[in-house]
């Protein structure tokens, strides 16, 4: 993610310096002084935060076409969310730059100052209302951007808010086709910010429209509902027909109750070509506790999906593996093991650890004892913080063979995959790969 939204950024600067060094830039000959430096910084700022927000934007109608490229949809949700973070971080650069005119003015004086562009007064009075939006805008960003970062406001709430989101977009890309300087119209940078203008408003008219993830969307009837265990409801849903099939390992976006709207969750189930989907559903929050009493057997629900490509690993690529599931975590794991147990010669050799609190009480424990027993090349091991056992880096190390690449497979708490992959990482990391599907959006 880094690195992609690295290279971005460079892309972005890249076009601007080529605009400011060219000869045809009517900056370029403007000795350097306080206002040529202000103009430069309001500029940059402007285009890193408006590139960032388009980035975000198009992001946010689940490209399932950029799933290869970037390794699953939770990894387009990440880079949307921290595009969305650093754009609204650059806004508010952007804005302080702004205000920076007197400031500027009583340290240097007027000397110096870059003339404005000029156009007619129909475009004079645009200026007039992109300017004013751009502030509206950047203020309600701000906003939200405190609520995103503020964990403890509720996520219910949180979401409704965030559908203001493609207008404050549509309003940022009207200030920056208005505020963008005349000729960055002739130059690369003007047909780069003409294309993330045209993407972002095309991807925030669909976001309006309802129309994210449309053609992924089925209706269904739950099935079954019931509790294998405390804090846990399994949902068996049959698909209408439209459904077209899914991975092990895959997730979908189930919808239970219009106001409520859709969450994620894996489908812990394999694709027995039945449109038949399962989902184990851990009470982690306010919607999820109490699941099993608002869910009935015989209700609708809608569908959207399947997303994700957290993959079961086969082939003759597929050989050191440990897969790694913690708590509720293991609902890929699920899908993947009951998709092995028509195909048994295809199970790569793997070491699987299930972390859990107290694998006495534990609903999946006897189910995955169950799903291995016909598959020798997985071992399984059950790891139980009530017995005081843990799952350490250096016992994933003590297991390789030397000068052998391991895939780490994870799906669980974010603390313990950081602690594993930091372990690993001192260790050696060349040895390992690491693989996580993230259960977290926000
Ligand atoms: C790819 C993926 C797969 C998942 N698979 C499973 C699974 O198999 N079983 C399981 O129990 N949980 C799974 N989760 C987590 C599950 O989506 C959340 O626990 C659930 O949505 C929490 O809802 P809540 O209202 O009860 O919690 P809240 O307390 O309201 O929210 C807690 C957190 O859950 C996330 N969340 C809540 N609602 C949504 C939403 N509508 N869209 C996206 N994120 C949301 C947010 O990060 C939020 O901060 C998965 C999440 C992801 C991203």
């Amino acid at each position: 993610m880094k690195r992609f939204l690295t290279a971005f950024m460079a892309l972005i600067t890249l076009a601007w310096a080529w605009q400011l060094f060219s000869a045809t830039g009517a900056m370029a000959p403007a000795p350097a002084n306080a206002w040529v430096v202000r103009e430069h910084a309001l500029t940059l700022t402007g285009l890193w935060s408006f590139a960032l927000m388009s980035l975000a934007m198009v992001l946010a109608t689940r490209p399932a076409w950029l799933e290869r490229p970037f390794g699953g949809m939770d990894r387009i949700f990440s880079v949307h969310k921290w595009a969305g973070i650093l754009a609204i971080g650059f806004a508010a650069l952007h804005w302080l730059v702004e205000m920076s005119d007197d400031v500027i003015k009583t340290l240097w004086g007027r000397e110096g100052r870059l003339p404005k562009d000029h156009g007619s007064g129909v475009l004079e009075a645009m200026r007039d209302v992109a300017e004013e939006l751009g502030e509206f805008a950047i203020y309600a960003l701000l906003a939200m951007l405190v609520l995103t970062l503020w964990k403890r406001f509720p996520f219910g709430i949180w979401r409704y808010l965030h559908k203001v989101m493609p207008f404050l977009y549509l309003a940022l890309a009207f200030h920056a086709a208005f505020l963008a300087p005349l000729d960055y119209w002739t130059q690369p940078v003007g047909l780069m910010l003409a294309v993330l203008i045209a993407a972002g408003s095309f991807a925030s008219v669909l976001a309006l429209a309802g129309r994210i993830g449309q053609g992924r969307r089925v209706g269904g009837v739950v099935e079954s509902v019931c509790e294998p265990g405390a804090g846990v409801t399994e949902v068996t849903c049959r698909l209408d027909a439209g459904w077209r099939g899914h991975r092990p390992g895959q997730f979908a976006f189930a919808t239970f109750d219009r106001f409520e709207g859709a969450h994620p969750f894996t489908i812990a189930s394999a694709d027995r070509g039945d449109r038949r989907i399962t989902f184990e559903i851990k009470a982690l929050g306010d919607y999820t506790r109490g699941l099993a009493h608002r869910v009935q057997a015989g209700q609708s629900v809608q569908v959207e999906g399947p997303y994700g490509r957290f993959n079961l690993p086969t082939g003759p690529g597929a050989r050191d593996q440990v897969w790694i599931a913690g708590g509720i975590g293991v609902t890929p794991f699920l899908a993947w093991l009951e998709a092995l147990q028509t195909t048994p010669d295809q199970a790569p050799e793997a070491d699987l650890y299930y972390c859990v609190r107290d694998r006495d009480s534990d609903p999946f424990v006897a189910r995955l004892e169950a799903l291995c027993a016909p598959l020798p090349s997985l071992r399984l091991q059950v790891i139980s913080s009530a017995r005081n056992e843990r799952l350490s880096a250096a016992a994933l190390g003590n297991r390789t063979r030397a000068g052998a690449v391991t895939e780490v497979w994870f799906c669980g708490p974010q603390g313990l995959a950081d602690s594993l992959r930091k372990g690993l990482g001192k260790m050696a990391a060349a040895r390992f790969r690491f693989h996580q599907e993230a259960f977290e959006m926000r």
